[in-house]
């Protein structure tokens, strides 16, 4: 039988100038599919719109392209499953939201928690501390009480099943539902459909197979399994690589210096000594040689990338 290609993505949430950290991402992800002749994907993750504007998402595809990272289908140019702006795919989430209320048990929450960042895309700062499942309690009068004074978000009730995987980088990871993860929030009080739901639509649908991203969403895998199979989609294989950090193992802010890509442009005034760094630190050159991403293709495996988070050498953060 003949082998499918492989089908990977690169979902940046474009609110800013995309940074050292989301290009060595793109980079790795890139690398992997390019090294087994696979397609790649550029899904922009604007779901909070007014924090990712239109001219960010432009201006992240002109980078991405500076770099030499190309892409099969996506971003503006489009392809078989566009729209690929997340902010233009709510009909899509809008059924599988449906599709899920049949099958799951989906409740309105009003706890003012529910609002926090559920639409934009999860950071470590916002910890993984289960929902206590307060509002799975309340009976109809209470809801319809509680609907005349705010509009509710909406969760789906997890069981207490055990979700295991084998990240093809970080090992067997697993978790159960309900203790580690709890019902988790579909879409936000405001009507805008979350992340977790958005995700899971969206690699399922435009038939993604493997997904690389930082390690950060690790932790997020195991519900992500749990929706992509209640939608009835096949479940990519995951590759959680680790971030780049400042010298001392923080993570990068924007006080570490100017590592977003425009201040990284001006610094060389070409890629290849930005991708030769890059391939240095994790593990694909011996030396910070000045490279194209091309010529890094058939350097790239996965057992070179370190486990670890790479602390940036302090010099290159200080200048
Ligand atoms: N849009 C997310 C971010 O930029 C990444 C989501 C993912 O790769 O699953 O952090």
């Amino acid at each position: 039988m003949e082998k499918q290609p492989i089908v990977g993505r690169f979902a940046p949430s474009p609110s800013g100038r995309m940074h050292l950290g989301n290009l060595f991402c793109a980079l790795v992800a890139w690398l992997s599919v390019r090294s087994e002749g696979g397609r790649m994907v550029l899904r922009i993750e604007d779901l909070d719109t007014a924090r990712c504007p239109l001219p960010y998402a432009q201006q992240l595809e002109r980078d991405l392209a500076w770099f030499g990272l190309d892409w099969d289908a996506g971003g503006e140019g489009g392809g078989s499953h566009a729209p690929y702006f997340q902010s233009h795919r709510t009909k899509l989430y809008e059924e599988a939201f449906s599709q899920l209320s049949r099958k799951a048990r989906v409740y309105p929450c009003f706890c003012t928690r529910a609002e926090l960042h559920a639409a934009s895309a999860p950071h470590p700062s916002d910890g993984l501390s289960p929902y206590g499942g307060r509002c799975r309690k309340l009976t109809p009068e209470q809801v319809a009480a509680l609907s005349e004074k705010r509009r509710p978000a909406w969760r789906i009730q997890v069981p207490n099943t055990w979700v295991e995987l084998i990240d093809g980088h970080c090992g067997p990871y697993k978790a159960r539902l309900d203790q580690d993860c709890g019902d988790f929030i579909l879409r936000r009080s405001d009507g805008v459909y979350a992340y977790q739901l958005a995700v899971c639509v969206d690699d399922g649908a435009m038939g993604v197979t493997q997904v690389v991203r930082g390690r950060d969403l690790l932790p997020y895998t195991p519900q992500q399994i749990w929706l992509l199979q209640q939608l009835g989609y096949p479940v990519p294989q995951y590759f959680h690589i680790p971030l780049l950090t400042a010298p001392d193992g923080r993570r990068l802010s924007k006080r570490d210096g100017d590592l977003d890509v425009g201040s990284l442009q001006k610094r060389y005034g070409c890629p290849q000594p930005i991708l030769g760094l890059l391939a240095h630190w994790c593990g694909l050159l011996d030396r910070p040689e000045p490279v194209s991403a091309q010529e890094l293709i058939p350097l790239f495996s996965w057992e070179k990338l370190p486990q670890r988070d790479i602390p940036l050498p302090a010099e290159f953060v200080r200048t």
